[in-house]
């Protein structure tokens, strides 16, 4: 088994994944790019090792359970444990109200954002059992809080992408539930919102730069023992549910 932290990070080809994978890295974990199209993954791991990086690119399409399966099989294989898992690969959707969003577009997100995230997440429970301190991060946004949506004072009011927002406050819930689950193990399961970043997601109009949206990801990828489990966090102040 390997002594060095071993993390892999979904979605990890650009944008606050990539971040993610470059600051854990530098943390001195190797970093796994978690990738659905190989050439980008491999692009992407490339970059980094110029950088001086232990990271390696690794083909993961959340929505495929054959290439979960395949990941988790290769994680085991090459280094017997994961201790880090941040699940960050998401998709959005076009402006969806809830009385006429498409169901394919609903489902299509709800594949990537929460179908997906349970099923990597349950196929990495066997591996991340294996750590002295498994940690897990889920990607949710401000916009997956139902408080912030029925509060008209929030800066979200009124913002109805509905699968998205739909879909992040599902994955809230998983995080809820798992982190209860496993509150006896050396596992905590927390939830992140990045902040609004400059992404393709994110766009150009977003005030943050990848780095800083990176920050809560590595945050509660690297808590201590005494740290909290079951939360919902931007930077260290916990959010709304
Ligand atoms: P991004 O730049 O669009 O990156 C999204 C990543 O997810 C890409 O690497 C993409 O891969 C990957 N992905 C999409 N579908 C996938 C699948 N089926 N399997 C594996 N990977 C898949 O977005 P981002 O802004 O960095 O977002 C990262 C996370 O932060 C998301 O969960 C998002 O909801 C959350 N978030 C972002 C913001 C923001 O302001 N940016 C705010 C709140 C929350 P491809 O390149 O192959 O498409």
């Amino acid at each position: 088994m390997s002594s060095k932290r071993i993390a892999l990070i979904t979605g990890a080809n650009k944008g606050i994944g990539l971040e993610t994978v470059r600051q854990l890295a530098q943390a001195g974990m190797t970093a796994l790019i978690g990738a659905r199209e190989a050439a980008r993954g491999e692009a992407a791991a490339a970059q980094l090792k110029k950088e001086g990086l232990d990271v390696r690119f690794i083909q993961l399409d959340v929505t495929d359970e054959a290439s979960i399966a395949s990941a988790a099989a290769k994680i085991e294989k090459d280094f017997g444990k994961l201790d880090v898992l941040v699940n960050n690969a998401g998709i959005g959707a076009p402006e969806s109200l809830p009385s006429t969003a498409k169901m394919a577009d609903i489902r299509a997100v709800f594949d990537v954002n929460v179908f997906g995230l349970i099923a990597v997440t349950q196929a990495m429970l066997p591996l991340m059992k294996k750590s002295e301190a498994g940690r897990i991060v889920n990607l949710t946004s401000i916009l997956g809080s139902i408080g912030e949506h029925r509060d008209p004072a929030s800066p979200i009011y009124g913002m109805l992408y509905m699968a998205y927002n739909a879909s992040k406050a599902a994955l809230n819930m998983f995080t809820a539930n798992l982190s209860h689950e496993l509150r006896e193990t050396k596992i905590k399961v927390n939830a992140a919102h990045p902040g609004w970043v400059k992404t393709d997601l994110g766009g150009e109009a977003a005030p943050l730069e990848t780095p800083e949206g990176a920050w809560t990801s590595v945050y509660l990828a690297t808590l201590p023992a005494e740290g909290p489990s079951g939360g919902f966090y931007h930077k260290t102040v916990h959010m709304r549910w």
